[in-house]
C-alpha cells in the first residue's frame, strides 16, 4: 500500500489525532505485535517468549494468514486480504496495537447503534485487524452497558404471527446464515438460500459478515442463474 494512502487510512479513522508515526513506534512497543513480527520474520523457531495464552493466540492468528503478512517500507506490519475480502475493502489490514483496541471498539460498536458481535468485528476489519480481534469484541459488548440493558427488555412485546404465504417460484426467497468455525480457505459460514413456494435450496460458502458479500451471493446463485 503507498505510504500516502497507508497514511490517509489512519488519519481518517483515528480523526486526525494519531499520524502514522505514532502508528509504527506503537506496534513497536506492542508486545503480540512483537511476538507475531518474530513469526512472520521466522525468528520464532521453537517457543515464544511469552506465556502460553499469548503464544497460543499469536499462533492461531499467523496461522490463518501466514502468507499474507508484510511490513510495508514505513516498517507497519500490514497483511493482504484474502479474494472473498476483498469484495468489500481493498486496501490492506493494519494489525493494531493493544493501546488503540478500545478506542477502535467503541467507534465500532458504540457510534454504530451498538450493534452485534459480526456487524462490529465487519466493521472493525474494513480497516484493521489484530490477534483476538473476535474474543476482546465479544468481551467489549458483552461488558456494554448499553447493550445490556436495553437489547434485553424484560417485559418483550408480543406481535401477532402471520404465516408467509407465496403464489409462485422466486417470489419469495428466504435467505439465512448458518456461522460455522473458519476453514482453512477463510470460509466462516454458509448461506441458505431457499425459494418460499418450491422449496428450492441453494447453499453458499460465505468469507466475512458484510451485507455486500451476502448480496453478491444471492446476485451469482439465485438471481443470475
Ligand atoms: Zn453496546
Amino acid at each position: 500500500m503507498p505510504a500516502l494512502e497507508l497514511c490517509l487510512l489512519v488519519k481518517d479513522y483515528f480523526a486526525h489525532k494519531y499520524n502514522l508515526t505514532d502508528l509504527v513506534r506503537t506496534q513497536e512497543q506492542d508486545y503480540p505485535i512483537q511476538m507475531l513480527k518474530l513469526l512472520v520474520d521466522g525468528e520464532a523457531v521453537g517457543k515464544l517468549p511469552c506465556d502460553g495464552i499469548l503464544a497460543t493466540k499469536v499462533r492461531s492468528y499467523f496461522s490463518r494468514y501466514r502468507e499474507l503478512f508484510y511490513k510495508s517500507k514505513e516498517k507497519v506490519l500490514m497483511r493482504r486480504r484474502r479474494p472473498m475480502e476483498r469484495l468489500v475493502a481493498r486496501a490492506d489490514v493494519i494489525i493494531l496495537p493493544q493501546v488503540s483496541h478500545l478506542e477502535v471498539m467503541q467507534l465500532a460498536h458504540d457510534q454504530q447503534a451498538h450493534v452485534g458481535h459480526d456487524q462490529t468485528v465487519a466493521y472493525i476489519l474494513q480497516k484493521f485487524d489484530w490477534p483476538g480481534l473476535h474474543k476482546d469484541v465479544a468481551r467489549y459488548i458483552n461488558s456494554c452497558h448499553v447493550c445490556q440493558t436495553s437489547k434485553f427488555p424484560k417485559k418483550r412485546m408480543k406481535f401477532p404471527l402471520k404465516p408467509l404465504e407465496s403464489g409462485g417460484p422466486n417470489e419469495l426467497l428466504q435467505v439465512d446464515h448458518l456461522k460455522l468455525s473458519t476453514t482453512e480457505e477463510g470460509y466462516q459460514g454458509v448461506l441458505m438460500m431457499v425459494d418460499h413456494f418450491s422449496k428450492y435450496a441453494v447453499a453458499k460458502p460465505y468469507c466475512v459478515f458484510y451485507a455486500k458479500e451476502k448480496c453478491q451471493l444471492v446476485m451469482d446463485h439465485w438471481i443470475s442463474e
